[in-house]
This record gives structure tokens, C-alpha cells and sequence, in this order.
């Protein structure tokens, strides 16, 4: 167990303090899998690694970990790399603030996992990873010029990466910081349409949970989307063109639900003529996951799914965009297996997000066949297919859907690219070799 004292424990400022009286500005954590431990770039960063390789259960032999105190305000850049056989780490950059170093290190650690699975499940040749920056609440982030040089200064973090990360949006990052984020790194994706970037992918994330929708649907012969009462948890980005499409493929009835009336209204409004019902839901009463309905897609926040919520669920379906629905990823997953729910795994059906973005550097065509193929019957790597095939694995294995899916992924990942190999790896072995953590 971590002592009260220990740096893992520290809030992110004492931390940065630690580090700058140790005269520290950079360091990392790499996995030397020889010898089946983390080495620290610095001896007084020890008690990290050893936390890491003993104690985190979120740790999985992360090939490694990068940070580098901000060079204008109290802020840490970060980039956490879990595994680059398929291809270099890709995966957004989270702004937040933590509770203390231990929270921040976890995040990106178990987010940079996340993103190996997801990446890999899609079929893509990329890793995974994930950036995560440590905000200090003294920072005002809402101030444009701030947030233009914490943004600028993150992408030269990356450059000095050498490319074994490939960053991208995701929460606490804008539009706006991806152009400050291009403009000092080539290491990116997610840019600004205007740069030649991918633009908006929440039509295609709706897309992707439809398809997730139509898999879970027609596996056990269950109809199709035409007659089905369907509850939507969140009317964003991603409900909006979700709630569009599954009234063009013939619902039924769509029940959604948002915490902000001003959502609701608008929903109200351009869904008038369909069967249709919405109401304000409190933070905390999650009141829509329990209609009763055949599909419950929640497209809100993360952990959702958990003991309270489940054994009140009356849809035979969960698929939703929403990243992290199940709170507690083994719990969780076997509790809503063992209530008859089908849970199409989140990670699986949500990810034209990244799919829609990770590929952009190679150019565009209109009906991106790529891009398309995510959505057919076809495609081994279909959201559609490997959904059936998860379904199908978790029935003869008598295994949650959550666990299978994970598995398939993790064996996903582990294959190498067909041209670059284990190309990731060689770049974090050279940046040690040059002694990044010291500069
Ligand atoms: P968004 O912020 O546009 O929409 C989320 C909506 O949920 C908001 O309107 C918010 O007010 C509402 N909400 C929050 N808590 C709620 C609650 N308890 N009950 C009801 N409504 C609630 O986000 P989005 O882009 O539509 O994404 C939705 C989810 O899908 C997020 O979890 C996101 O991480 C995930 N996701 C999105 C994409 C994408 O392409 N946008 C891709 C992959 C995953």
C-alpha cells in the first residue's frame, strides 16, 4: 500500500514542486519485459514504477510512459503507450484535473489500454494510447491565449516523441487546440476540417451504434429495428443523428432524455412529427434507463451500468456511444450477462470516432470505402460482424460479452504491422537510449 506521504499521493501541484526541486523537467517510465519490470528515468521517481509493476492492476506491461512539467504554468503533459504492435500509440488527449499524481497516472494508463482495444477490435494498424494533461486549478483554461500556449506546448511534448504517440480530441479539448496542437506537431489526427482533417465524427459514431443496434437485433432473430421502442440516454452529438436514423429505419417509439431542457426543446422540436417522447432526467436519477423498451442506448456519460442501475434495465439490449458504460468492467459485465441483457460492448460499437479520424494523413475519397466497410455485413472487422461474433463466443463460452470482446482485442493487438512491425517500440527503446528524460 501507498504511504500518506508518498508522491503517488500528492496533489499534482506539490508534485510539479517535487519535481522542480529535484531539478527534474522530464521523465519516463518504460517496461523492460526481459526483465519484467518498469525503469524510471530518474532513481527518485522509484517508488512509481514500483507501484506500477506491484501494486496498479490497471498496469499491463505498458510499453511506456512519458511526461514533461509545462514550460509556462503548473501543468503536466503526459502520454501513456500500453501496446504499438498494430501500429504507432494512437488515442485522444484528455485536459482534467486530478485528485492527486496516483489519479493522473491511473487515467492514462487505463485509457491508453482502452485504446489498444479499441483501435485493434476496429481492424486498424495503429496501437494504443492516450495523452493526459493535469490541469492546476489556479489555470484559468477558459482564458483563449492560455489554452493556446498549454496547447502548443503540448504538441511539441509530442513531437519530441518521435512519433510513438499519435494524439487526437478527446474530452477537455477542442476543435481549437487540435489547430495550436497541428501547429507544432505533425504527430496528430483530428485537425480542423480546414487543415484537412476529418471534421465532426459524431454522424458516424451514430452510424457505427446503429450498426451495433442491427447486430444485437438480428442475432437472436429478434426482428429488425422496424417496431422497436428504443430509449436514448443523453441528446447530443451522437443521439441526434442516432435518434434520425433509427426513425428512417422504422422505430417505433424513441424515448430520450437529457439533464439540460435547452437539449430537450431542440430534440422536441425536430423530432415533432415521429413518435416520439423527451424529458429533463436529474444528474443523478438516470430515470430513462429504466423505461421499458426492446434498446437502451445510453449516449451520456461513463458507468452507467453498475450495481444499482442493471437489475432495473427493462430493454433485452444495451448499445450506446457512451465510453465506460460499465462501472465496474468485471462486475459489471457479468452482472448484466447474468440478467439477460445483451450488452453490445462499448468499445466495440463506438468507434468511428477514431476510425473516422485515424487515417486521415492518407487523404479522402467520397464514400470512403475504409470508412464504409465499418458499417457492412462483409468486412471480418465490421462493427456488425465482430458484434456477431462476440455474441456468438459469449454464448458457447458461457462468458459475458464484455470479457469476450476484451479478449478478441487483446489478441487483436498483439499482431504486428504488416510493414512498420513493432515499430513503436523501437522508437521508445531509441528515445531512452538518448536519454529523453533527461533533457
Ligand atoms: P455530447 O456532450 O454532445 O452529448 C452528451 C449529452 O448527454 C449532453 O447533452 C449532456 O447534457 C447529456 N447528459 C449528461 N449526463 C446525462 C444524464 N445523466 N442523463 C441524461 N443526459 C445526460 O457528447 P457526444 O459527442 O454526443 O458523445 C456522447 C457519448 O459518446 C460520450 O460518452 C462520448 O464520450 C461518447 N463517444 C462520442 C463519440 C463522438 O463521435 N462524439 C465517439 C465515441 C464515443
Amino acid at each position: 500500500m501507498t504511504s500518506t506521504n508518498s508522491l503517488l499521493n500528492l496533489s499534482t501541484d506539490q508534485f510539479i514542486t517535487f519535481l522542480k526541486e529535484n531539478n527534474i523537467k522530464r521523465f519516463n517510465f518504460v517496461y523492460e519485459s526481459h526483465k519484467k519490470t518498469v525503469i524510471p528515468s530518474h532513481d527518485s521517481l522509484i517508488e512509481i514504477s514500483d507501484f506500477l509493476i506491484n501494486e496498479s492492476i490497471d498496469f499491463d506491461k505498458h510499453e511506456g510512459l512519458f511526461f514533461e512539467i509545462d514550460s509556462d504554468y503548473d501543468i503536466i503533459h503526459s502520454a501513456a503507450i500500453h501496446r504499438t504492435n498494430r501500429g504507432q500509440a494512437a488515442g485522444g488527449v484528455r485536459f482534467w484535473q486530478y485528485e492527486n499524481t496516483k489519479e493522473f497516472i491511473l487515467d492514462g494508463i487505463r485509457l491508453a489500454k482502452g485504446m489498444t482495444h479499441k483501435n485493434a477490435l476496429a481492424g486498424l494498424w495503429w496501437g494504443g494510447g492516450k495523452g493526459v494533461i493535469a490541469n492546476n486549478k489556479s489555470v484559468d483554461i477558459h482564458n483563449h491565449e492560455i489554452r493556446k500556449k498549454i496547447y502548443s506546448n503540448f504538441g511539441r511534448f509530442i513531437t519530441s516523441l518521435n512519433g510513438c504517440y499519435v494524439t487526437a480530441e478527446d474530452v477537455g479539448t477542442n476543435v481549437s487546440d487540435m489547430a495550436n496542437v497541428f501547429a507544432n506537431t505533425r504527430f496528430t489526427t483530428c485537425i480542423p476540417k480546414t487543415f484537412g482533417g476529418s471534421g465532426n465524427p459524431s454522424i458516424p459514431t451514430a452510424r457505427g451504434v446503429v450498426s451495433g443496434i442491427e447486430a444485437a437485433i438480428d442475432y437472436p432473430l429478434f426482428g429488425n429495428i422496424k417496431g422497436k421502442t428504443i430509449a436514448v440516454q443523453g441528446i447530443g452529438n451522437v443521439a441526434l443523428p442516432l435518434i434520425e436514423m433509427l426513425f428512417e429505419k422504422g422505430a417505433l417509439k424513441i424515448i430520450a432524455s437529457d439533464i439540460f431542457s435547452d437539449k430537450v426543446d431542440i430534440a422536441k422540436e425536430k423530432f415533432k412529427n415521429n413518435n416520439f417522447e423527451c424529458f429533463k432526467d436529474d444528474k443523478n436519477d438516470n430515470a430513462i434507463l429504466f423505461q421499458e423498451c426492446d434498446i437502451l442506448a445510453p449516449c451520456a456519460t461513463g458507468g452507467i451500468l453498475n450495481s444499482q442501475t442493471i437489475p432495473k434495465i427493462r430493454a433485452d439490449i444495451v448499445c450506446g456511444a457512451a465510453n465506460n458504460q460499465l462501472a465496474d468492467p468485471i462486475a459489471d459485465d457479468n452482472l448484466i450477462y447474468n440478467s439477460g441483457i445483451l450488452y453490445v460492448p462499448d468499445f466495440l460499437t463506438n468507434r468511428m470516432g477514431i476510425v473516422n479520424c485515424a487515417n486521415e494523413q492518407y487523404g479522402y475519397v467520397n464514400n470512403d470505402s475504409m470508412i464504409l466497410q465499418h458499417y457492412d455485413k462483409e468486412w471480418e472487422h465490421s462493427i456488425y460482424n465482430r458484434a456477431m461474433q462476440v455474441f456468438t463466443e459469449s454464448k458457447e463460452k458461457q462468458k459475458p460479452t464484455g470479457q469476450v470482446a476484451l479478449e478478441l482485442a487483446d489478441r487483436l493487438s498483439k499482431e504486428n504491422h504488416p510493414i512498420f512491425g513493432h515499430r513503436g517500440q523501437q522508437i521508445i527503446k531509441s528515445l531512452v537510449d538518448s536519454n529523453w528524460g533527461q533533457m
